[in-house]
């Protein structure tokens, strides 16, 4: 029988805890024949009835249940008449503020500092402390030793806490009440070890120490900065209903009898309170639930009719959006009753759901605002929420979004449901007897199925309950099925606004189908303060994202990604960053690049690369480069609606990609020629995406770099007129090179030149060659409507036969030289009939044909009068018939390459809806 023994040094305080002034304890509770018991190994457990009263006086048994009864106040005072109104400012502190000693001076702080006539200050447990007390519970409960190393370091936890903080007699009496309260914990949790089971009365008995803790430490705090203030068990005070669903629903009356009760023996201007904790009317000990200290400052707000209730936490108030989940969200400066009420009901936990009925009733303001930054006005709920505060549109329809997770969908099929009453009814009610809290419902009006949200670890009980009560329907065939949807979320949009604005929820919808999300079932309330949408769990984050950027990101903010940061790449990237601040100002365009990547290394950022650093950070933060990853970074995981990605190489592979990108929704821009003139099945299927879709696929830079030369023809071509002609010299190199070859020097003598210049590739034959001409060639020619290849474009390559295969670039210019004469023939000729000589390709859209070869134009033709490195076009059209229309300009280069790529960008944003 010795086997174990639990020791209870004083049921009284077992069941009341703490050092509550003036109490009675029982002399029984202090014999020492009751100080220990014992019982069998193993222990039967059904002979633990733990749910027992204890009654008044006796010791402690394991047939006990803690109760406040036992607390008997002897009160000599004479009656206080309890004041109520506005002289009385109600506070709340939750766990984060009073996380260490030095919060809880703060804390202090801000009590001394409001001048208010009259304080109620609720305070939560220790941040993490309730966690600790519910886990030293399940440990016990599951039988795990270390139960008691856990307490012990819930006991160091507030011994350090109140050593830093007290001194003298406060801290020896606090001490002194805090290792009673430990070592009656112990005890508790050893009976609670054998039984192996633990009743809720008990869990909440435990759990409320972490408040009774600190409120008497805070209490000591303040009275210590000079000000007289009580501290209040609101077990004593606060009388709550349990209900069916793991609730409890406050009985006003009687707690306002008890409040006046305890005020008249404690009378004080500051009180501090213990959120989260209460009685029931039999006075056992409950609690308002996880997160419910709120709720309790609403309550107390309501029984005091304060003036305004403050719940003081560790963010600047409500967020447009869990700020843990979307860093964008803003700080939402109003918010009426039932927006808050919404948000939080919908898994906003800064506030806990109940908190808002107690304090509506009387009207009373809540404010959430930051204890670390009191500078921060925080956020005021009230009963409307529409006038402007600091140019924030409090009128926008929509406020905020929450999420809840972990939900499954059950979904009631049939066909003989249609019409026949009491369906749903009897759904319900199965659903109610297994004790399941049902989140949202969605029914179809066809009546075909009814289809309902509930916490996943309930579904399993409810899809049994409803196959049993509806048996004999699917048996029957009147009912199909009740299927389970497990992994499951709900996204719930708020605002109060959306009831008389049209056109919210296909905001909303579209921002959810552009991010590629699938949407389970859908719940608008008549109220319309709501939608609720239900989706995969795993999509939530990133559909809350989706709809958050759309509502409150300017409409055109873009997630870029860089392919290939070298010389136009990197260029791209220095514009960019010159030019973000202007962009983001004066146009609303916010542009973002969320990742870089080069051949070996990229780097990624979750809020967008500082782009005055983007060069050290490649090579600091960069990760090895891999293609996919990068793609499904820049569009998959981010709050930003657009992509867009801007592929800088000259490579194939990186091309081949862009049909895959455009089918994602992604935007693709490009000076890379290798996908519009690759091959024409390839060119024509990205086509025809970028028209089926309306995503885009811009590639300007791809002929002329930034010169206006794609668009000059679209714009021919979109306003009817027809092409005939385009005939251009097409390469900044080859252009400068017969620009200069006058007779005065020879031809390799000006390749040379031009290559010292840094005007040709770093082998001269890739410009001489013509292929890249033969490139531009094609693209226009696709563009004008013709179906060619490459290879039906004939080339003139400048490159003689016998130096194509010669070893080096250097081993080609040094035999270039020999084949001089031949050029300086063909020269020769052309200038003695008045002509130069100009490197040019040839659109003939008449005869559908394409060709790039050394022609002779009249000294007198606008492609004799170039200079430097420019290119010419001249389109030929019905049009522009007697006199081409001529596009001009530098055409090569990395700035003005870069600049095309810039343009289209900004194309983009405008297509995209920024303003012009
Ligand atoms: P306390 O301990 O002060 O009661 P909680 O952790 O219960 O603090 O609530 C505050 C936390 O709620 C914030 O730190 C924040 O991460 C989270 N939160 C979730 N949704 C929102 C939201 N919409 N606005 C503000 N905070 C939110
Ligand atoms: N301490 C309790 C909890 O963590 C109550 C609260 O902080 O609101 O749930
Ligand atoms: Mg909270």
């Amino acid at each position: 029988m010795a086997a174990f023994s639990a020791t209870i040094s004083d049921s009284s305080r077992f069941l009341s805890s703490t050092s509550l002034p003036k109490r009675k304890i029982s002399a029984s509770s202090l014999s020492p024949q009751c100080r220990s018991f014992s019982l069998p190994k193993p222990f039967p457990l059904s002979r633990l009835n733990i749910s027992s009263r204890l009654e008044r006086g006796k010791s402690f048994t394991i047939c006990g249940q803690a109760s406040v009864s036992d607390i008997s106040v002897e009160k000599t005072t004479d009656k206080v008449n309890l004041p109520k109104g506005d002289m009385w400012a109600v506070h709340k502190f939750g766990g984060t503020c009073v996380g260490t000693s030095q919060r809880i001076k703060s804390v202090a702080d801000v009590i001394v500092s409001d001048d208010s006539e009259r304080k109620l200050v609720v305070v939560s447990a220790m941040s993490k402390v309730t966690d600790m007390m519910y886990d030293l519970i399940n440990k016990a409960q599951s039988r795990d030793d270390s139960y008691i190393s856990a307490l012990d370091a819930v006991l160091e936890k507030h011994n350090s806490t109140a050593r830093d903080l007290l001194d003298g007699d406060d801290l020896a009496t606090f001490l002194s009440q805090l290792h009673h309260d430990v070592s009656n914990l112990k005890a508790m949790l050893r009976a609670i070890y054998i039984a192996g089971h633990v009743t809720e009365s008990f869990s909440d008995f435990v759990v409320g120490h972490g408040e009774l803790w600190s409120a008497q430490m805070l209490s000591y705090v303040v009275r210590k900065n000079g000000l007289d203030c009580k501290w209040m068990d609101t077990r004593e005070v606060l009388i709550v209903n349990p209900t069916s669903s793991n609730q409890v629903d406050p009985d006003f009356l009687e707690s306002e009898r008890k409040l006046e009760k305890w005020f008249s023996q404690n009378p004080s201007k500051i009180i501090i309170a213990t959120g989260f904790i209460a009685s029931t009317p039999q006075n056992i000990p409950t609690t308002l639930k996880r997160d419910g200290s709120d709720f309790s400052a609403a309550i107390m707000g309501a029984l005091f009719r304060a003036r305004q209730v403050t719940i003081w936490t560790d963010v600047d108030g409500v967020y447009s959006a869990d700020p843990r989940k979307v860093s964008e969200a803003v700080i939402l400066r109003k918010l009426s009753y039932q927006e808050a009420w919404e948000m939080s009901y919908f898994g906003a936990n800064v506030l806990h759901p109940r908190t808002i009925i107690p304090v509506m009733r009387y009207d009373i303001p809540i404010v959430i605002r930051n204890i670390f930054n009191l500078s921060a006005p925080g956020t005021t709920i009230c009963r409307t929420a529409s006038e402007d505060v600091d140019g924030q549109n409090l009128d926008s329809p929509v406020k905020g979004f929450a999420t809840i997770d972990n939900l499954a969908l059950v979904n009631v099929e049939g066909t003989g449901m249609a019409g026949v009453p009491g369906t749903a009814s009897a759904i319900f009610s199965a659903v109610k007897d297994v004790g399941a809290n049902v989140i949202m419902i969605s029914q179809a009006s066809s009546e075909h199925s009814v289809c309902f949200a509930v916490p996943e670890k309930e579904v399993k009980a409810v899809a049994e309950a409803l196959q049993s009560r509806f048996r004999q329907a699917l048996d029957a065939g009147r009912l199909s099925q009740v299927a389970v949807i497990p992994n499951c979320s709900i996204l719930a949009t708020v605002g109060q606004k959306m009831a008389s604005t049209p056109g919210v929820s296909a905001t909303l919808f579209n921002a959810l189908a552009k991010a590629n999300i699938n949407i389970r079932a859908i719940a608008q309330g008549c109220s319309e303060y709501n939608i609720t949408v239900v989706l995969k769990r795993e999509d939530c984050i990133r559909a809350l994202r989706a709809v958050h950027s759309r509502f409150y990101l300017s409409r055109t903010t873009i997630a870029m990604g860089i392919v290939g940061p070298g010389l136009i790449g990197a260029t791209l990237l220095d514009q960019l960053r010159d030019q973000a601040a202007v962009l983001k100002e004066e146009f609303n365009i916010d542009l973002r690049v969320m990742g870089i990547t080069g051949s070996r290394t990229m780097l990624l950022s979750e809020v967008g690369i500082d782009l005055s650093r983007w060069r050290e950070l490649l090579k600091q933060k960069g990760q090895v480069a891999d293609l996919e990853k990068f793609t499904q970074h820049v569009h998959g995981n981010h709050f930003i609606p657009n992509t867009a990605v801007v592929d800088c190489t000259a490579d194939s592979n990186v091309a081949s990609c862009y049909h895959d990108w455009l089918r994602k929704g992604i935007h693709v821009i490009t000076p890379n020629k290798k996908a519009n003139s690759g091959p024409l099945d390839m060119y024509l299927k990205l086509r025809a995406l970028q028209r089926q879709s309306y995503t885009h696929y811009f590639y300007e830079a791809t002929v002329g770099a930034g010169l206006p030369i794609i668009s000059t023809l679209r714009g021919l071509l979109e306003t009817g007129d027809r092409i005939l002609r385009i005939e251009g010299i097409f390469s900044g190199t080859l252009s400068y090179i017969f620009n200069n070859f006058t007779g005065t020097r020879t031809f390799s003598e000006v390749v040379a030149e031009a290559k010292e210049a840094g005007y040709t590739e770093p082998d001269p034959r890739d410009d001489l060659s013509g292929t890249d001409v033969g490139r531009k060639v094609i693209i226009l020619a696709r563009e004008s409507g013709l179906k060619l290849e490459l290879s039906d474009i004939p080339v003139q390559t400048l490159v003689p036969e016998p130096l194509r295969a010669t070893a080096s670039a250097e081993d080609f210019m040094k035999q270039l030289p020999q084949f001089d004469n031949d050029m300086a023939k063909e020269r020769q000729d052309a200038e003695e009939s008045g002509e130069v000589l100009r490197y040019v390709g040839v659109v003939d859209a008449i005869n559908q044909k394409g060709v790039v070869e050394l022609r002779r134009y009249s000294k007198t033709h606008p492609f004799a009068q170039l200079s430097g490195s420019d290119n010419i076009i001249a389109f030929t059209t019905t049009r522009y018939k007697e006199q081409p229309l001529i596009v001009r300009g530098p055409g090569a280069g990395a700035q003005v390459t870069a600049g095309g790529v810039f343009s289209d960008i900004l194309r983009l944003a405008s297509y995209l809806g920024a303003p012009s």
